[in-house]
């Protein structure tokens, strides 16, 4: 039977970049011991008080087909935080609960693109972007952020593709992979170019309580914006809940009333008693979030004081979310071939910056995803390895 060239061609063709991270799952389950910084997943899991909510909420009867928008004490609490950080009014309705950031990115995607549209996403990218873009019947058009401009986008490149017809462009601040923070004049240059050319823009701040050199500009402050801008919230990194698979989008009322639609016709909600765990951590309010995002900070710090001077890794500083993209260029390796080395030699995995795109190649991202000590050890290799190519 033949299968859609929309699911066939779902990753491209060629590898959809997470062969570090099964080989060494595989590796694991043989029984190595291997030190996995591939994913952005926590080492500490849900909180047991969120999960005591959850299991309460089931036991109180969350367990029916859910609010299909999102349960309102839900998105309210979602409103009055948005608005809170960003001084934009937001009310319920410009809300929906989705589940996770990712069927937030495919829901937004399919809201702003038409069949074969141009769809703009910035590289390096989050792997999963081009695949989503694809999936909705979209065209994927990378925009490079190169190293040499501190991996921020040139508003000016991304106006060179949007002459040539974009439906949408999907930014990431604070980046996954590179944990830069775009300042106002990248912002304001965006927001001139989705204005010129009618452009919806798409805003995935999944990392939005991770910034360690603010502050975090949502584009949809910025004059004019809110109505074309739609934002990606998700509690998978503020508040360690990735297996929960709960976000939000936020949008104009027009929008957000289409993009439910669309839920109710795909995953038709997300679980009950989900949204009431969700309602109860939100309401633990920011110093929660502070204590889950802290040890990303220490760790950023560990690892860019164990690699200060030296000449054969370059890094940029993340200023926030759980990574370090370290330029190993020097070794005259790709980042892939690296990793791979890595892996087999001393049991460490992190992801080939090429799994992010082609601006990142010569890179590797380390998630800052394991106790203190195993990063240190971990980098330690990183570090005995490269010496070892550059010798
Ligand atoms: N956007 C970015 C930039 C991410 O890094 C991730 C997850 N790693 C997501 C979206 C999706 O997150 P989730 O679906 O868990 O909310």
């Amino acid at each position: 039977m033949n299968l859609s060239r929309r699911i066939t061609g779902l990753t491209g063709g060629g590898s959809d970049g997470w062969d570090v991270y099964y080989k060494a799952n595989a590796m694991t389950e043989a029984g190595h011991d291997v030190t996995h910084l591939t994913i952005g997943e926590h080492d500490i899991g849900t909180d047991r008080s969120i999960l005591d909510a959850m299991h309460a909420a089931t036991l109180a009867g969350h367990t029916g087909y859910p609010a299909l928008n999102g349960r309102k004490n839900l998105r309210e609490t979602i409103a009055a935080r948005v608005t809170e950080r960003t001084g934009i009014k937001t009310t319920p309705d410009n809300v929906l609960v989705v589940p996770g950031g990712q069927a937030g990115l495919f829901a937004t995607h399919a809201a702003a693109c038409d069949d074969g549209d141009r769809a703009l996403y910035i590289d390096p990218y989050y792997a999963t972007y081009p695949g989503t873009i694809r999936g909705v019947g979209a065209v994927a058009v990378p925009v490079a952020a190169k190293p040499e401009r501190g991996f921020l986008p040139d508003p000016a490149d991304i106006a060179t593709e949007a002459q040539q017809g974009a439906a949408s462009l999907l930014i990431n601040s604070p980046n996954n992979p590179t944990g830069v923070v775009y300042p106002m004049t990248t912002m304001e240059g965006i927001a001139r170019v989705v204005q010129d050319h009618d452009m919806w823009l798409i805003s995935d701040e999944v990392y939005d309580t991770q910034v360690w050199n603010g502050p975090h500009i949502s584009p949809r402050t910025l004059p004019g914006l809110a109505d074309r801008t739609l934002v990606i919230g998700s509690m998978s990194k503020s508040h360690a809940m990735t297996g929960s698979r709960i976000g939000w989008i936020i949008g104009s009322e027009e929008a957000i009333e289409h993009i439910g639609n669309l839920s109710t016709h795909t995953t038709y909600g997300v679980a009950g008693f989900v949204q009431e765990a969700a309602f109860y951590a939100l309401n633990k309010g920011d110093a929660f979030e502070a204590e889950v995002a802290a040890p990303f900070l220490r760790r950023r710090d560990l690892v860019l004081e164990m690699i200060e001077g030296m000449n054969a890794i370059k890094v940029i500083p993340p200023e926030g979310a759980m990574y370090v993209m370290l330029d190993l260029r020097a070794t005259g390796l790709s980042g892939l071939d690296f990793a791979m080395r890595l892996l087999d030699e001393h049991h460490v995995a992190v992801m080939p910056g090429e799994s992010f795109g082609q601006a990142a190649a010569g890179h590797v991202r380390v998630g800052l995803t394991v106790d203190d000590d195993r990063l240190v050890g971990a980098m330690g290799s990183i570090i005995e390895l490269v010496t070892e190519l550059t010798a």
